[in-house]
């Protein structure tokens, strides 16, 4: 290979600065003495001998051709071949004297009294080295042709000066010989001459070739090498030819490694690679940013190494690599990235590893913001709080976002540290945020598992602080709670309910319930609330307030709810015409379905008009997608149906979805009634209402009417309509057919209907004293 920094003389140009290596002398300078050493024995000889002053004069200039070729090689090898024209000349006519000298010693001993013996040896050396000539000077053809020349021209002229019967024999001989010598001469120097073209050829490519390439045999040390190689080697000190691999790594390397120490990882890579004949493959990053990969590879001779630039590459691998664990909006690890990082803290657990937390945390009334704020501003917000929760994090924690407005912390810390941290993000995060011109103020609750304390596995302590972060959203948010055996009891339990409501409901376990509403203006019945209960076969009749929850987490509420009000409509059709049905909707029925749809077909199907079924909607269920919710009850609305917002006051504004949907009711959540024993305020709330609804003109409903002093109370104030166990419980179907058909018979039955039979009787006299009477009669 001419790119082989060992040059010798059968290599032709590389245009490679490739520089002859201290091994390459020394063996050039031997091959010099080797040469010469015939030809010094046979002048020594022949001057020994003393044959004759033509033999002494042949023999001496024998000896001095053989010194001057000894000295032109050393200083040849010493300069490098090829560095000017003045030792390839000298070369030439050192090797063309001393090929003359051997011919002269020839002739000399063919025209003196010499033994056979010396004759013999002078020939055998002459024509010796005429044949070498033409294996040594391949690639300098016309040198090989002179010394030949020299050599068998003087033989040839000894032989025809010494003449005798078979001179013509020998000097046909000799001449053929030169023939044969010439033609041997022409065939090696196309031969060199191609493979040349072919070194060259491929020297061309490997340097046109943007990597560094080299090769090692096999015992690691540097045999050839592009110039790429060369110089990335920072070759032009000839002391690293022929070095080895590990000193080359470790000492001439001309790239600055990011983490100097790196470079033993190469060498591992070198070895491993000369040990196991295999492939080894090293990115390393360097100081400057940029990216180096070093291949070594197995080869014949021992390995190859190539070094590649892969800037280029691997950015955009650490920018995909980054898509998939970052997230896009706030630069926080994502979901896969916690969950590596998660997984690498439990793996060192039990390994004198420091405990650590896992804090859930999910912001409170982030959805309100969201929704009527819309998500433009929401982004903000999130890309607000995720720089909170960086901020207040140490550098070896891991902030992550998992999904909406869910994020996390993993904090290496002890409980105490992890309640101390969490007390101070609950606050930092509920502190006001400006985001557009405006002040938002938000939450947060988080729940805390501790590892390895509560738990060892990545998912149940994933699990675990989700348990918690529940638990602190019911102790009423901006709070954080540490998870307890309690909460895997609690969850297990609703797991255990859930199973059970989905085989219940393919049983018929569920029946639907009434409770009639009392309009105080129209002083009757004008509705009935449609509720909802489960008769277990072993708890008995279980309260929707034990399996709501769980029927919406588990999305069970989808077809629960157009169950119940199928069976509400075919109920409520024999009903009569002037007393509506009411009907409750969860927020996860307007997010997992499409209820316009659902109440549409289900009227269709019961023949049930839609100008008696009034939609009872809580605020959360206009807090999830507050657009698609009013689209929806728009489009109810245009059907012919009533909405109520239940519970009203029991949430957060209100009175901001009261300017922005009318409903056409609203229903005093029963804890305003409850309180208005206790103290004032309770009342003042209900006497605000009612003046601003009245304005709107929506009507006010009253929840939870259970005496008739709150009834009085309420209807002095103006209630529109009373709900409430004065008038009566939820009842079954039937009774609750028989009840709207004459109310008068719910008095005249009271022992059998209803158990405070003496206030209903009240009630009713202030209802619609007519009816009590009619009744009492
Ligand atoms: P809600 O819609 O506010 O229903 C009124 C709740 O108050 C009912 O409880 C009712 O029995 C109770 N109540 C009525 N008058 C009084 C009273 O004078 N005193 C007291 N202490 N309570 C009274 P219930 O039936 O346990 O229902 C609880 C909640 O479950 C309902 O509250 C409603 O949000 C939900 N729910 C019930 N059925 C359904 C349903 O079919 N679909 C949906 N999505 N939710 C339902
Ligand atoms: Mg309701
Ligand atoms: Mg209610």
């Amino acid at each position: 290979m001419t790119i082989a920094l060992v040059q010798s003389r059968n290599s032709v140009g590389t245009g490679s600065p490739a520089p002859a290596s201290a091994l390459a002398k020394e063996r050039n300078e031997g091959r010099a003495f080797l040469d010469a050493a015939p030809a010094l024995t046979l002048g020594g000889a022949v001057l020994g001998c003393n044959f004759g002053l033509l033999s002494n004069f042949a023999g001496w200039a024998l000896v001095a051709a053989a010194g001057v070729k000894i000295g032109v090689q050393s200083l040849e090898s010493r300069l490098g071949g090829g560095a000017t024209k003045f030792p390839d000349a000298a070369h030439g006519l050192a090797g063309a004297a001393m090929a003359a000298a051997l011919g002269f010693v020839c002739l000399s001993v063919f025209l003196t009294e010499t033994p056979a013996s010396i004759r013999t040896a002078a020939v055998i050396s002459t024509v010796g080295y005429a044949v070498l000539a033409a294996e040594r000077e391949a690639s300098r053809p016309r040198f090989a042709n002179l010394q030949a020349a020299c050599a068998l021209g003087l033989f040839a002229l000894g032989l025809a000066l010494s003449w005798d019967k078979y001179s013509p024999i020998a000097i046909a001989s000799t001449l053929t010989l030169g023939f044969a010598l010439f033609m041997a001469t022409r065939r090696r120097t196309r031969g060199v001459a191609q493979t040349a073209e072919s070194e060259r050829r491929f020297t061309i490519a490997l340097n046109s070739m943007s990597h560094c390439v080299g090769m090692f045999d096999g015992s690691g040390r540097l045999i050839a090498g592009n110039q790429q190689f060369l110089r990335m080697f920072r070759f032009a000190e000839p002391a690293f030819g022929n070095a080895p691999v590990e000193d080359m790594l470790r000492k001439s390397l001309g790239l600055r490694l990011r983490n100097p120490s790196a470079a033993d990882v190469l060498c591992d890579a070198a070895a491993e690679v000369l040990k196991r004949q295999a492939r080894e493959c090293v990115a390393l990053e360097l100081s400057d940013a940029r990216f180096m990969e070093f291949t070594f590879q197995t080869t014949p001779e021992g390995f190859s190494l190539l070094i590649e630039d892969v800037t280029a590459r691997r950015v955009s691998e650490l920018r995909i690599e980054r898509v998939a664990r970052v997230d896009d909006l706030t630069g926080l690890s994502n979901r896969t990235s916690f969950r590596e990082s998660l997984e690498r803290a439990t793996a060192a657990i039990g390994e004198a590893s420091p405990p650590f937390a896992v804090m859930m945390v999910d912001l409170d009334r982030f959805k309100h913001v969201n929704d009527s704020l819309g998500h433009p501003v929401g982004d903000k917000l999130l890309q607000r709080v995720a720089k909170r929760m960086q901020e207040m994090a140490d550098p070896e924690d891991v902030v992550a976002r998992l999904g909406c407005d869910e994020f996390v912390f993993l904090r290496f810390s002890a409980r105490e540290d992890a309640a101390r941290f969490a007390a101070s993000a609950v606050e930092t995060l509920s502190e006001p945020y400006h985001v557009e011109g405006a002040k938002l103020m938000i939450g947060a609750s988080i729940g805390i598992a501790m590892a390895p304390e509560d738990a060892t596995e990545t998912s149940d302590l994933m699990k675990a602080a989700d348990m918690a972060l529940y638990a602190a959203k019911d102790a009423g948010r901006g709070a954080f709670r540490f998870f307890h055996a309690e909460m895997a009891e609690e969850a297990r339990r609703k797991q255990e309910i859930e199973q059970d409501l989905r085989i219940g409901i393919s049983r018929n376990e569920l029946e639907v319930h009434y409770q009639p509403i009392v309009s105080l203006v129209k002083r009757r019945i004008c509705s009935c609330e449609a509720l909802v209960r489960w008769r277990h076969p072993v708890r008995g009749l279980i309260s929707p307030a034990d399996f709501m929850e769980i029927a919406e987490d588990s999305g069970l509420i989808v077809p629960l709810g157009e169950w119940v009000l199928r069976q509400a409509c075919n109920d409520a059709k024999s009903w009569p015409r002037d007393v509506r049905l009411a009907v409750n909707f969860s927020g996860i029925q307007f997010a997992r379905s499409n209820v316009a749809d659902t109440v549409r077909r289900v009227l269709k199907e019961t023949k049930f008009p839609a100008s008696r079924l009034e939609m009872e909607i809580t605020e959360s269920v206009l807090m999830h997608d507050f657009e698609a919710v009013l689209d929806t009850i728009n489009e109810l609305r245009d059907m012919g149906m009533r909405v109520a917002l239940d519970d009203f006051g029991a949430g957060y504004s209100s009175l901001a979805y009261l300017s922005r949907f009318r409903p056409d009711k609203v229903k005093i959540d029963q804890c305003f009634v409850r309180d208005m024993a206790k103290n004032g305020t309770a009342l003042a709330i209900i006497k605000a209402v009612k003046a601003i609804v009245q304005e709107l003109e929506i009507d006010m409903l009253v929840e939870g009417v259970e005496t008739m002093e709150q009834f009085e109370i309420l209807r002095a104030h103006g209630a529109d309509e009373a709900q409430g166990y004065l008038f009566s419980k939820p009842r079954p179907a039937q009774e609750i057919a028989r009840f709207v058909a004459d109310p008068a018979q719910l008095v005249r039955g009271r022992k059998l209907l209803i158990e405070k039979s003496a206030p209903w009787v009240k009630a009713c006299e202030r209802v619609n004293p007519a009816m009590a009477r009619r009744a009492a009669g």
